[in-house]
């Protein structure tokens, strides 16, 4: 008997019906002879209408009472789900993140895996039980109900097929990976496979179908991933080792991401020694930064530009009025309506002139790009929120994607 994780995003779990939908699938699995763990997320849009209740009270609420509150989302799923299952004859038991023993670290709302204690998920296994574990929650070491940033079922899917040294089937509203979100562009084609690096690289540069720390866990482990539409009818996406049959484009996908906070900080001595400040204030608060850009010198003074996520925002005015204790001189200004927009390929690796090719479509559209960041395997561009549309459109019309 193989043992395998499957998980249900929000969508295929969001009515009653589509629950009951998801328990007949399960249990058309688990009648071929399969175990099944089920790792499901809140209904709907369950957790954006917590959040929102919870901004309603506060602008920026306590992390940790946020981290309770949208926890409790993928709660009503897990019960409902194993309700479902009893219902049609089947035995079967939910499990929080905590009693599936996913240990968190980390800062609340954006906290890591650190350890599965798979023990209680096994023993219930192997009395034959279906078992139903809520997906994106875990429990740190004070005992606190965490969560694994929006997206996180993913990670606690992979995480727990990781310990089980099983597959991890991803179950959601599209056929699969596609090389462009198919929302924003309708041509968009489907992938059969694509390598872990390059779902990373796309996951992290706004690809929302996966949770890039999932694909992360997933490459460490040597876990397959398979992506595919909840009614299971169409073949999804294979996302796994990267071999020499995959295709072999210098771009394999294109990406964009509104969540893109960009910060300038105006009238910075020119000095190696303050800009160091900037930067150690920044990683003291653990905020990630992106793309970063220095102006040229003038009077003695730059200005000094990068993007993080707008997550950040309040933590990025405590830290700016900690520099400006320090370098009196600064002006600070944060813009909202940036995009960012990125093409991935393992490809890009050996062949050049991908960078040259972009810089002209966004050129011959009159699309301005403010900065430009580089990997082995990816190009991005910050523009203006209000052109990404043209330029999704733009890039995949002329990319060929
Ligand atoms: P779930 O609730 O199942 O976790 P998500 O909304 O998180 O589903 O992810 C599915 C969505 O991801 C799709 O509806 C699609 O619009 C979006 N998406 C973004 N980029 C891609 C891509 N490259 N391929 C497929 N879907 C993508
Ligand atoms: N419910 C959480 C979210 O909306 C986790 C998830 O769906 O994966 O982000
Ligand atoms: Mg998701």
């Amino acid at each position: 008997m193989a043992v395998v994780v499957q998980k249900y995003g929000g969508s295929s779990v969001a009515t009653i019906e589509k629950i009951k939908a998801v328990a007949e699938r399960v249990i058309e699995r688990k009648k071929k002879g399969d175990e099944v763990v089920v790792v499901v997320s809140a209904m709907g849009k369950t957790t954006d209408h917590l959040i929102n209740m919870a901004k309603e009270i506060s602008p920026n609420p306590n992390r940790r009472e946020l981290d309770m509150l949208m926890s409790t989302g993928e709660q009503v799923s897990i019960a409902l789900l194993s309700i479902a299952f009893q219902q049609f004859g089947y035995d079967a038991i939910s499990l929080t993140g905590f009693q599936a023993g996913i240990l968190t670290e980390g800062m609340h709302t954006k906290n890591r895996i650190a350890d599965v204690r798979i023990e209680n998920v096994k023993k219930h296994l192997d009395e034959g039980k279906i078992v139903i574990v809520a997906g994106f929650q875990g429990i740190n070491q004070f005992g606190d109900i965490t969560t694994l940033g929006r997206g996180g079922s993913d990670t606690s899917a992979v995480a727990l097929a990781s310990k089980l040294k099983c597959t991890c089937e991803i179950y959601t509203d599209v056929e699969g990976i596609y090389n462009v979100d198919p929302r924003m562009y309708s041509d968009a084609k489907k992938l059969d496979n694509i390598s872990y690096e390059e779902m990373m690289e796309m996951a992290s540069l706004g690809a929302g179908v996966m949770e890039a720390r999932a694909v992360e866990i997933a490459c460490k482990y040597n876990i397959p991933i398979y992506v595919a539409l909840n009614t299971g009818e169409k073949l999804g996406t294979y996302i796994k080792e990267y071999d020499e049959t995959m295709e072999n484009k210098a771009i394999t996908g294109l990406t964009a991401s509104d969540d893109v906070l960009m910060v300038t900080i105006r009238n910075v001595p020119c000095k190696a020694k303050s800009i160091a400040l900037i930067f150690e204030r920044i990683a003291k608060y653990n905020v990630n930064i992106d793309m970063i850009s220095q102006t040229a010198p003038l009077d003695g003074y730059v200005n000094v530009s990068f993007t993080t996520s707008k997550e950040d925002i309040y933590t990025i005015d405590d830290i700016t009025k900690e520099i400006k204790k320090e370098i009196p001189t600064i002006k600070v200004s944060k813009e909202l309506d940036i995009s960012k927009i990125s093409v991935v390929g393992i490809g890009m690796m050996k062949q050049s002139g991908v960078a040259a090719k972009v810089f002209s479509i966004l050129s011959e559209n009159n699309i301005e790009f403010k900065q430009v960041t580089t990997s082995e395997i990816s190009i991005s561009y910050t523009i203006d929120s209000i052109d990404k549309g043209r330029a999704v459109t733009a890039l995949a019309k002329e990319l060929n994607l």
